[in-house]
């Protein structure tokens, strides 16, 4: 088979063309339920719904969104896209009431090195043990440790909270993370260099010490990596389900089909 890559099908997409759209719809509907459930929980019930205006947004304005744009690998594309996913939910489903700020994580996470702080802003995404282990190709035991600590502390700190307390606030307090953002934050091509052992040491220390205390790239570097385990264990939409999608996106007809080809095709 033929390797198209991400930037073919991003230039098919912005000039509207079939094939870029099927490929995009077929490899990243799965994710977009995926990231829905994880985040907004109550959108599921009419998830067909929200991933065809999810798509449907993205083709707007004669497909502003991929004509605007930019990346440098899929990764940095998987990170765009889910910021196109997050608008979307935020805008469509109600912020759950949320039992911490960010104040209150910053006092459990207070003397945790950076992994560790990662891991912890993984449970409070609400993945598990297992899950984050993978994400961060790391020790399944190590993440244990750190959710029992966090929950001992959210203990003394809030003694009438419930388990769920970091989940339910999960929402917010990203968008609060997201507040921090500064002109020291570190670069999506940092992140991916760090993850591909591709850095000198020096430069690794300095990018975990700024991820360290900023929550705006604990975020986005643990959202990076959320994003690269989601892409790889995400199997393709199947055929029967990409069409009804595309259907709703009014493209031109498929190429490479005659006219009897495309008389006889419904
Ligand atoms: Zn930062």
């Amino acid at each position: 088979m033929a390797i198209r890559t991400v930037f073919l099908m991003k230039e098919d997409c912005a000039r509207g063309e079939r094939q870029g759209w099927y490929e995009f719809v077929r490899d990243y509907a799965p994710l977009v339920r995926t990231l829905l459930q994880q985040y907004f929980p109550t959108l599921s019930p009419e998830m067909d719904t929200h991933v065809r205006s999810i798509f449907k947004r993205a083709r707007a304005n004669q497909n502003e969104w991929f004509r605007n744009v930019s990346f440098a690998n899929e990764r940095e594309f998987l990170m765009a896209f889910r910021q196109l996913l997050f608008q979307y939910g935020r805008e469509t489903e109600r912020v759950p009431v949320p039992q911490l700020s960010l104040d209150q994580v910053r006092e459990i996470v207070k003397d945790l090195p950076v992994t560790e702080r990662e891991m912890l802003w993984l449970f409070i995404k609400g993945y598990t043990a297992p899950q984050i282990a993978r994400m961060m190709r790391d020790a399944e035991h190590t993440a244990e440790q750190v959710k029992r600590i966090a929950d001992e502390r959210l203990k003394q700190l809030l003694p009438a909270t419930t388990a769920d307390a970091f989940s339910i606030s999960a929402r917010v307090l990203m968008e609060e993370a997201e507040k921090s953002v500064s002109e020291r934050c570190v670069a999506l091509k940092t992140f991916n260099n760090i993850i591909n052992g591709q850095i000198s040491w020096r430069e690794r220390e300095l990018a975990e010490e700024h991820i360290r205390d900023c929550f705006n790239c604990l975020d986005r570097f643990t959202g990076f990596q959320e994003m690269i385990r989601l892409r790889q264990d995400a199997q393709p939409l199947a055929e029967a389900e990409i069409e009804p999608i595309l259907e709703n996106l009014s493209l031109p007809a498929a190429k490479g089909k005659g006219v009897l080809a495309r008389l006889f095709a419904r």
